[in-house]
């Protein structure tokens, strides 16, 4: 007969990321014959996992594999790792950072929870203070992060139709107010869901009015360069200490890992690493072993541009072929512009039914999407759009999405006509 806290009604009790994981995993454990096309699970790609595998290897011959499975690192992530990744970036990209400016984390979204609970919510003199997310929709994974309060103030972008089935978000600057209560602004580049890439152009305006406003600006790469660099149009990597980047190994393909990556001011990354020592004591240090040495001889950016860009372009180019071919010429649907991510997000213009409804329609038909209403949360008034809008993840074997696009075209179809 226990009553929960705050803390445990807000993430014990039912989230929209929590329900879309456990679909994701029982799913995949499952090996049934769902289409899963509604979670972030990176493609299992063959000539990648050979060099996690050759790694294994390399470790196990070393002896160092015991010590990496025995052994607890300090809380920041392993020394080595942190060296060789500021190295990278140093040579590379000409950022000015050292192993001081590096936080590990059990994966990116561990990242954002302390991030955005650290420097926004509950001040301690009782002001409740927010990040703004500049371009809904975003990332499901932050919605339900809050410890206490509205954490996000978020603006809708402008749509624009770039072709017969095709649109494109871009930030509305003239909208967007930066006022005392902003704590910080936050954006995901490539954006999840939309597949959107944040010009370098927004990217300067929106450092500009962080740095105006003296708040950081958290850049979450999860997707995006310099790994797993799945980006299929030109976005230059920045960093200078007023910015917050993140990273992750999930989307190389080592999810299994949780190996978060965050790149900040000396003050922030130790802060990051003192929480996870009360949270977590340290992370896992696998991951980090695996790569530590491919980032010091420039294959993981190699396997990024030469081997997973191109894979996810090739996905994302075929399964846009297939809604071509499912979805009728004559269909008010639009599909943002894929300029990299794992996903298509559709938007089904004035579409009868909620996207909540269109995805139980497929889910009954065993394909698997995730309904667009989860990715505008923060919303203060209710907009149609998200209504209209399902996010597809096409990393899966070609077969399965091929399928779940031809079932979601007809329960599409299907939708208009009722
Ligand atoms: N940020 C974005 C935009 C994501 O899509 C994800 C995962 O899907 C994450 C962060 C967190 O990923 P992980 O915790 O696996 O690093």
């Amino acid at each position: 007969n226990w009553e929960w806290s705050e803390f445990g009604r807000r993430l014990g009790q039912g989230s929209g990321i929590a329900e879309l994981m456990t679909n994701l995993g029982e799913a995949l454990a499952s090996g049934g014959d769902v289409k899963m096309l509604g979670g972030g699970q990176p493609a299992h790609i063959p000539e990648v996992e050979a060099v996690w595998e050759r790694r294994w290897r390399e470790l196990d011959e070393a002896g160092e594999l015991r010590k990496v499975l025995g052994s607890y690192e300090a809380p920041a992530g392993g020394l080595p790792f942190r060296t060789a990744l500021a190295a990278m970036l140093r040579r590379e990209f000409g950022w000015q950072v050292g192993p001081e400016n590096v936080a590990v984390t059990a994966g990116g979204q561990t990242a954002f929870f302390f991030l955005f609970n650290s420097l926004a919510g509950k001040m301690p003199d009782g002001r409740q203070k927010k990040v703004l997310l500049p371009l809904v929709p975003e990332y499901i994974g932050y919605s339900d992060q809050s410890v206490g309060g509205q954490l996000f103030k978020v603006f809708r972008p402008h749509i624009e139709k770039t072709g017969p089935h095709e649109f494109k978000y871009s930030i509305d600057f003239d909208a967007l107010e930066v006022d005392e209560e902003i704590a910080a602004i936050c954006v995901s580049r490539p954006t999840n869901p939309s597949g959107n890439l944040l010009l370098d152009e927004e990217i300067a305006r929106l450092r500009e009015l962080a740095r105006e406003n003296g708040i950081p600006l958290i850049i979450d790469n999860a997707y995006g360069a310099p790994f797993p660099n799945i980006i299929f149009g030109e976005a230059t990597p920045v960093w200078d200490e007023d910015l917050i980047v993140t990273m992750s190994l999930s989307k190389l393909g080592l999810p299994g890992t949780r190996t978060g990556i965050v790149v900040a001011h000396p003050d922030i990354a130790r802060a990051l690493s003192e929480m996870t020592g009360v949270v977590g004591l340290a992370n896992g240090n696998l991951g980090q072993a695996i790569v530590s040495p491919l980032l010091e001889n420039g294959e993981l950016l190699r396997l990024s541009n030469e081997v997973m860009k191109p894979f996810y372009q090739e996905k994302s180019r075929q399964a846009l072929a297939w809604v071509e071919k499912f979805f009728p010429e004559e269909m008010s649907y639009y599909v943002h512009r894929s300029e990299g991510a794992l996903f298509l997000w559709f938007w089904f213009e004035d579409l009868p039914i909620s996207s909540k409804e269109l995805y139980e329609r497929c889910k009954k038909r065993g394909a698997l999407v995730v309904p667009g209403e989860y990715f505008f949360f923060g919303e203060e008034e209710d907009w149609p759009h998200g209504r209209e809008c399902i996010r597809v993840t096409f990393t899966m074997d070609a077969e399965v999405v091929k399928e779940g696009l031809r079932i979601i075209a007809e329960e599409a179809i299907g939708a208009y006509q009722s």
